[in-house]
């Protein structure tokens, strides 16, 4: 049967778009030594304004669904933090939100469900914070789950040009419904979505992946092995954030390949329920190293699963051939 969820699909589109606003607001005031001067600041603030513009979104639409958010209000409510809490809410006021601190608190905390229910959101209000901080790639991730299964997805990627290759800045935004197909629009304005599909590439040796940007997040020694087996002699792209599943789902990339690097490490459900079903609708594959589907029933985390493999569908098997053959699992 097919769920139509139409008035959940312009809700979280409003959410995600209220988001990117805010992040890139902060961006925007980010000084280019912040990395080196490890100034979490902007990220602070954009993580924390990003979660509640969206929970006060999503909430009010839909007050009774619960939502599994990666913040919650505790530590700046704590005196040392009262100027953070100062600068996100002035962030959202200029958004033309007119609220109070309290308020802003309140809207952050409906993110702190935990538990699995039958049906509830997922949100990461910034995925890949390390590139929201040396402005390249990061997302704002939302999903639906019911009955287990991830229903609508939806990826802000404010850094991610439209048209693959090109510098167009307006930013992309995915969607998609189960059985519905996977799109893609302009994050501001009002163009219509365009549908996106996987590449049809079945030759390995012609496969191109990306990963994370981050070692610690993937390991980039485990995909190396992985890349000699299936011939590819092509260098991954690495990129932040859920972007990486929007660069496979629209087909500039065949393959994403988040290999673990710590054996008591679970992924966390909101870096990945959106850009699994933007992958899955149009036309991809998402597993884990062993194969299995992902299990979105089991809390805050994917506990039953390890790392994830992505894919244009017909390069799959052979993915988790190598996989295995390198002894990955
Ligand atoms: P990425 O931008 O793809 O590198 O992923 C960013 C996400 O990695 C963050 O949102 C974290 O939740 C997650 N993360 C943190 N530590 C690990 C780890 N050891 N393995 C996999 N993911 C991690
Ligand atoms: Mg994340």
């Amino acid at each position: 049967m097919t769920v139509v969820l139409s008035h959940e699909l312009d809700a979280a589109l409003v959410a995600v778009r209220d988001a990117a606003r805010i992040c890139r607001s902060v961006q925007s005031t980010i000084a280019p030594d912040a990395m080196e001067k490890k100034d979490k600041s902007p990220v602070t603030i954009a993580d924390f304004g990003s979660q509640a513009v969206v929970c006060r979104v999503i909430g009010d639409a839909f007050p009774h669904d619960p939502i599994i958010a990666e913040e919650d209000s505790r530590e700046l409510l704590n005196e040392q933090n009262a100027p953070f809490l100062h600068l996100i809410h002035d962030e959202i006021c200029k958004q033309c939100i007119e609220t109070s601190k309290e308020q802003v608190c309140r809207w952050i905390d409906r993110g702190g469900a935990e538990e699995y229910s039958h049906r509830f959101w997922t949100l990461d209000p910034i995925d890949g914070t390390k590139g929201f901080l040396r402005k390249e790639q990061y997302a704002i991730s939302l999903a639906l789950i019911v009955e287990g299964q991830i229903e609508l997805g939806v990826l802000g990627c404010p850094n991610l040009p439209l048209v693959p290759g090109q510098t167009d800045t307006a930013g992309s935004l995915f969607y998609a419904i189960r059985g519905q197909g996977a799109y893609v629009l302009p994050l501001e304005g009002d163009a219509a979505p365009m549908r996106i599909r996987v590449s049809q590439t079945s030759a390995t040796n012609a496969a191109r992946f990306c990963e994370s940007v981050e070692s610690g997040h993937s390991s980039h020694g485990a995909s190396e092995q992985i890349a000699e087996w299936l011939g590819i002699t092509a260098a991954p792209v690495r990129l932040d954030s859920q972007a990486k599943y929007a660069v496979v789902a629209r087909g500039e990339a065949d393959i994403y390949l988040r290999l673990p690097t710590k054996k008591d490490y679970f992924e966390q459900i909101w870096d990945h329920a959106g850009g699994v079903l933007v992958v899955e609708e149009a036309g991809g594959r998402v597993t884990d190293v062993t194969g299995k589907p992902l299990d979105f029933t089991h809390g805050r985390q994917l506990k039953q699963n390890r790392g994830v493999i992505v894919s244009n569908a017909k390069l799959h098997d052979a993915v988790l051939e190598a996989v295995r053959a390198v002894g990955v699992v």
